[in-house]
């Protein structure tokens, strides 16, 4: 202990100095606090030597009281001024820590982006609605009726096991499997005036899985029905889709086929948008991509529509607008749209298609 009795008092400079020291060293208000503890707290060394006193001679109890007083009150002046200067310091850490820096770049939130099948989808309708096209609008659970047997596929037809159908705990009710029954529906809602002239794009369901199917998709489906409708209005208004989708350059050819509910049928290629039908891997150098189904409506749907087949004539399509994204934004496995992998979505930027 520094001298805590010198010849004739007490050894305050000797003290004093010790607690200039101490104050010195500490860094923080808490370490200030515990030097004041050691020097002027309740156990602390000036208030002992104050409650010693009283065992002094009364001369010497005077003299060293005020000299104890004088310390006491010098150490705690000391205190005091050694906790201004680190609270100002703490102060000002404080503040430069939570500095707001103006000059940094916000932070950018992820912004929603349109699917892109919802952009193809808005595109083909708009390509529609601009050539007079009405938008019709059905049910995804759908009756055998208007799923099959309307569109000339009755029971045990072959052309059933073609679409593989989702069936559900309803008698007679199947997930459509095409957006077809949407042509007899329409044709009932028209009861029988001319022209028809509609488009219904919606979801339909197949039990497929690979690569190019997936066993929910999206279709749209197209009809017109007047008199004298033949196969060239059929290729003119394909010829003009396919240019409004994939470029002006674009050509299309129609290959025979064989639907249920179309005679004679066709499928639909279009010049290949990636190699401009010189031929590439993604159209396996025919220079060719498939897009679409059509023909002209079976006599028979007309019918089941309540048209005579005599008098009227009509076209049909449907397309998968799945495979439109996969040959418009250039991608080979369609199942990436159904997987909600945003480094993908994300590649699909606001702003392109004006959208
Ligand atoms: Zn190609």
């Amino acid at each position: 202990m520094t001298g805590v009795r010198k010849k004739g008092g007490w050894a305050t400079e000797d003290w004093l100095q010790a607690i200039a020291a101490e104050l010195e060293a500490a860094s923080t208000t808490a370490a200030v606090e515990a030097v004041r503890v050691a020097w002027l707290g309740r156990r602390g060394r000036i208030t002992e030597a104050l409650r010693g006193l009283g065992a002094l001679p009364v001369e010497a109890r005077r003299e060293a009281g005020q000299r104890l007083n004088r310390l006491r009150e010098a150490a705690e002046a000391q205190i005091k001024a050694r906790l201004q200067v680190l609270k100002a310091q703490e102060e000002a850490e404080t503040l430069a820590a939570e500095r707001l820096d103006m000059s940094w770049p916000g932070r950018r939130p992820p912004v929603g982006r349109l699917h892109p099948v919802t952009r193809v989808r808005r595109l083909v309708e708009d390509i529609f609605l601009r050539m007079g096209f009405a938008m019709v609008d059905g049910p995804e659970v759908e009756s055998l009726w208007y799923n099959f047997e309307a569109l000339n596929m009755p029971e045990h037809h072959p052309a059933r096991d073609m679409q593989d159908s989702f069936f559900v705990n309803l008698p007679g009710m199947v997930l459509r499997t095409q957006t077809s029954p949407m042509q007899i529906r329409a044709m009932e809602a028209a009861g029988g005036r001319l022209p028809v002239r509609i488009i219904a794009t919606g979801r339909v369901y197949r039990r497929d899985d690979d690569a190019t199917h997936v066993p929910m998709f999206t279709q749209m489906e197209a009809l017109v029905i007047d008199r004298g409708i033949g196969m060239a209005d059929l290729k003119g208004t394909l010829l003009a889709m396919s240019r409004a989708l994939f470029g002006p350059e674009t050509a299309i050819r129609l290959r025979p086929s064989y639907f249920p509910f179309t005679e004679p049928s066709a499928e639909v290629d279009v010049t290949c948008a990636v190699c401009g039908g010189r031929g590439c891997r993604t159209c396996k150098d025919t220079g060719w991509l498939e897009i679409l189904g059509a023909g002209m409506v079976h006599p028979v749907v007309l019918q089941n529509g309540g048209y005579d087949p005599e008098a009227v004539s009509g076209f049909a399509f449907g397309l998968g607008l799945e495979r439109v994204a996969m040959i418009r934004y250039g991608f080979d496995d369609l199942r990436l749209l159904y997987q909600n992998d945003w480094r993908f979505l994300a590649q699909f930027g606001r702003g392109e298609d004006g959208m």
